[in-house]
């Protein structure tokens, strides 16, 4: 059989670090980063007999992604204990969920080409991080940093419902726009407060049960994720159709060799040992709580997107790719505000303000000028200072220099020439030194009169008014 007739089945466990000021068990910073071991007391380095407080604020920014996410939420929850030894967690157990999560049931709207679909979410729950082994720099041995340990977490399970890389690809977008709307996780991959646990699968295509799947862990690019499921896609399918079966177990996708490397199998599985931790009470949440979190929910994605299309008549498309990041979507709201021209803040955001970003492999949040420095840009174009081409140069130099557009185009002497009588010398010197251009556009090649615009801009480093140009082009040419 033909790689064709196999469907892969994906679905994702999703670890984002929650943006609260303290850790979860205790009141230690829970920001990133800070010199190794200065984030930490008795509780989060699980001293013996220090006692854990839940953090009520984790509670309620699980609440938010549970009903941002369509979840039920449970009003009789509990924490569990997790047994496992590894030297990043000094408790020996991680505090996680087991029977009782948070949030059930839910699901999350994705967009991929022309088609929606919904992909389940099974359980969101709460848990602590655990604390960051060194092992570079130090030839012999690892040193661990427990800044981390204790720093809220969020764990988001979905149904196998994803097919292909690009449900993945939206899905996880999806998923990390939604997080930064409430503002429950910054959801910096790089920083790893966004790491996925990528479980996959292959069927023949038609087949009513799921293959037996593998596990990559932590995973935190979206380059790697795509390139390991494919990899892993086609690994599976070579396995079958060489008479194999696969195993499951949990893999190490490496970046370097583009491979998966088998970690632990089934066999070794662990064990955890849950059991209800006995230091911390039942989580019980009112009817009326549960209320009051969801009337404080804010905006959504979709629903902005929704508001887009109605308000500002954008397409679909334009709607989704400026909704599908907070920052930009605040970014191009506020600059509306000031100029009042959607579609013109719209076209810069995503043409030269997207290509500049890629180029420079930057993220929307890191445009290093402010939404009035946009709008004032739109402006100077329609009041005729600079042309839309002078404007792009603007632009580029914003990136660049921290400066006003107005300070940019004054310093360059960029302003547009729209002085009548500058203009007529400028179109007189060119029509002298092209005389075939007369003759042609006279004979009816209205491609002469673009040649001589064309001229007139180079003339003037493209500082002349065009549309003054065009007209006194052709006046002189009657
Ligand atoms: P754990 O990894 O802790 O054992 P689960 O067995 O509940 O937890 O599964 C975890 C993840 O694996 C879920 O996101 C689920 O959607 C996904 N999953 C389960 N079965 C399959 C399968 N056959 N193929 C792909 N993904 C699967
Ligand atoms: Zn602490
Ligand atoms: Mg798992």
């Amino acid at each position: 059989m033909a790689k064709e007739d196999y469907e892969s089945v994906i679905g994702l466990e999703v670890h984002a670090e929650l943006s609260t000021k303290t850790k979860i068990f205790c009141s230690c910073p829970s920001e990133f980063g800070g010199e190794p071991n200065t984030h930490c007391c008795p509780v989060c380095m699980g001293m013996p007999g220090a006692l854990p407080v839940l953090n009520e604020k984790v509670v309620e920014y699980a609440v938010k992604a549970g009903l941002a996410t369509n979840c039920t939420i449970s009003k009789d929850s509990k924490n569990d204990r997790k047994n496992y030894f590894y030297p990043d967690t000094p408790k020996a157990y991680q505090i996680s969920q087991y029977d009782k999560p948070l949030c059930e049931n839910g699901y999350i709207e994705i967009d991929v080409g022309e088609e929606k679909k919904k992909i389940g979410l099974t359980r969101i729950h709460i848990e602590d991080d655990a604390g960051k082994l060194n092992h570079d720099d130090y030839g012999r041995g690892s040193l661990v940093d427990l800044n981390r340990a204790g720093v809220p977490l969020i764990e988001i399970v979905s149904e196998p419902d994803m097919r292909t890389v690009e449900d993945v690809d939206a899905y996880l977008k999806k998923l990390k726009s939604i997080l930064q709307y409430i503002e429950v996780s910054d959801c910096k991959m790089e920083e790893g407060s966004l790491r996925a646990d990528v479980n996959v699968s292959v069927r023949k295509k038609g087949a009513k049960e799921f293959g037996t799947r593998t596990e990559m862990k932590n995973m935190n690019s979206f380059k790697s994720i795509t390139r390991a499921i494919e990899y892993e896609i086609g690994r599976q399918i070579e396995v079958i159709e060489n008479g194999g079966e696969i195993e499951q177990e949990t893999l190490r996708w490496d970046e370097v060799s583009g491979r998966t490397f088998s970690m632990r199998d089934k066999e070794n599985a662990q064990d955890y040992r849950y059991f209800p931790e006995p230091d911390l009470a039942p989580i019980r949440l009112s009817e009326e709580y549960i209320e009051n979190v969801k009337n404080n929910l804010p905006e959504l994605p979709e629903s902005r997107k929704a508001r887009y299309l109605a308000e500002y008549k954008l397409t679909e498309k334009e709607a989704r790719t400026l909704t599908n990041s907070k920052y930009l979507s605040d970014f191009f709201e506020a600059s509306i505000d000031i100029c009042g021209n959607p579609k013109a803040v719209c076209n810069w955001l995503l043409s030269d303000v997207a290509r500049i970003l890629n180029e420079k492999e930057l993220e929307p949040d890191e445009i290093p000028f402010e939404p009035k420095d946009l709008a004032e840009l739109i402006g100077l174009i329609e009041k005729g200072t600079i042309s839309s081409k002078i404007a792009k140069d603007v632009l580029e130099k914003m990136f660049e220099e921290n400066e006003v557009p107005s300070k940019i185009i004054e310093k360059n002497g960029w302003t547009q020439i729209s002085d009548e009588g500058a203009i007529k010398a400028v179109v007189d010197k060119i029509l002298a030194a092209n005389p075939q251009s007369i003759i042609d556009y006279k004979a009816g090649k209205d491609k002469a009169l673009g040649f001589l615009v064309g001229q007139a801009m180079k003339e003037t480093k493209g500082k002349a008014n065009p549309g003054m140009l065009n007209q006194m082009f052709k006046d002189a040419m009657k």
